[in-house]
């Protein structure tokens, strides 16, 4: 097995086999700097480049890894990309003497992931939200309209979405300011204004472009890959009261459009590779510009923990699988260009929440405690129905090989009132 000269216990999310890209500032330094995680450790790529350790024209001559984000790196396309990632894993190995003697280079290239701040790695582009789990999907569809109405005719043909908001994707750790808005109480004829009553989670995972595509050109399903530079977790706040008055007919709004949090390390599609696996089985089968062949999803678990004011460490309310989604990347992608829409650089495509079949599994307060009818039970005593002021909720996700792990880290954010 490919080891690092950096020691990396095997719980780690961050061995060589994985290597995800990030950006962060060093606390006493104002200056982002790109990198990638190593064990404890982030390797500073721009410190690497003054090096001039990255000997491949198309990445030297860029001055890549100078820039304040990753976008311009993600643009230069999957051939460049898995170039560096071969140079980058090379110079890490634990034969290799190049960078692993050069105690002087050593001390300035590595830094302690708990000596950085991590900050937003792309700026993002336009954000999409698709609605890719059937569990998901049939819940709230029982709960919004009823049994009969679950899942409505279109949903196995395609997988369904809407264009969200870029300006308010944050970091994780960024707090989340609780929202106002309009709603209508089941006992009422007309709209209340407040603080939403209902705010909650969705437990996702994001997809980042890479190389953009022209206008009018769709990217079928088995071209998919070449543009998805790699994926976060994602959590997709949301304000249930508000949703159910304000999304008919056009979905979506202000219910979500307050925040959507992301986490700091981009794992690569490369470094997932091992871990494809089979999604679920889809009858009706799809038209064929949305067939995909092989093994098109990723087995990745998802934990979601609660952390509130009272209790005194996080506590696991869900585990999912990102395997579960019905709909995979690459027909979403299929999808969402199909019609000739272009797609850029940055544009952060979401799952949609992921949700199993067991309620263990739900991803989101919405459906683990049945719109408000099964309390979640803490174990201070506490219950929760929805989100409060004060509640913070973490979202980790990895792969597990033999001996090692493919992680994404975490998303966290808190609610705070405003
Ligand atoms: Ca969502």
């Amino acid at each position: 097995m490919l080891r690092s000269f950096i020691q990396v216990r095997t719980d780690s999310d961050f061995p060589i086999q994985n290597l995800p890209y990030g950006v962060f500032r060093r606390i006493e330094d104002s200056e982002p700097h790109i990198g990638v995680a190593i064990g404890d450790y982030i390797l500073d790529l721009r410190i690497l480049e003054d090096e001039g350790m990255f000997f491949n024209s198309n990445l030297k001559d860029k001055k890549i890894f100078y820039e304040k984000s990753l976008n311009a790196f993600m643009s230069l396309g999957k051939e460049n990309q898995s170039i560096a990632r071969q140079m980058i894993q090379n110079l890490l190995r634990e034969d290799n003497p190049e960078l692993r003697d050069n105690k002087e280079l050593n001390e300035k290239c590595f830094v302690k992931i708990t000596d950085v701040e991590m900050l937003m790695p792309v700026e993002i582009g336009d954000y999409t939200d698709f609605y890719s789990s059937k569990e998901h999907a049939t819940n709230v569809g029982i709960m919004f309209r009823g049994k009969e109405n679950a899942l409505l005719p279109n949903w196995l043909h395609l997988p369904v979405a809407y264009h969200g908001r870029a300006s308010s994707v944050v970091i994780s750790g960024t707090d989340i300011i609780h929202p106002l808005g309009q709603f209508k109480p089941a006992d009422k004829d007309i709209p209340e204004f407040g603080k939403s009553k209902e705010m909650d989670f969705e437990l996702e995972v994001g997809f980042l472009i890479g190389e953009r595509s022209k206008l009018g050109e769709p990217i079928s399903v088995n071209e998919a890959n070449k543009y998805i530079f790699g994926m976060v977790l994602v959590n997709d706040w949301s304000a249930r009261d508000i949703q159910r008055w304000e999304y008919v007919p056009l979905g979506p709004f202000l219910a979500k459009n307050f925040a959507t949090s992301v986490s700091p390390w981009i794992v690569t599609l490369d470094a997932l590779e091992p871990f494809k696996t089979e999604g679920p089985n889809q009858n009706p089968e799809p038209l064929s510009y949305l067939k995909t062949n092989g093994n098109p999803s990723y087995d990745i678990k998802l934990e979601v923990y609660i952390k509130t004011q009272k209790l005194s460490e996080p506590y696991l309310i869900s585990k999912s699988n990102f395997k579960y989604l019905y709909w995979n990347i690459f027909q979403q992608l299929a999808h969402h260009t199909v019609n000739g829409c272009n797609i850029r650089t940055g544009d952060l495509m979401a799952s949609g929440t992921i949700s199993g079949v067991e309620k263990s599994s739900f991803g989101s307060m919405l459906e683990l405690a049945w719109k408000g009818t099964e309390p979640i039970k803490l174990p201070n005593g506490e219950e929760r129905i929805f989100l409060q002021d004060g509640d913070t909720i973490i979202i980790k996700g990895y792969c597990q090989g033999d001996g090692y792990r493919i992680g994404f880290g975490e998303v966290s954010g808190k609610i705070i009132s405003q």
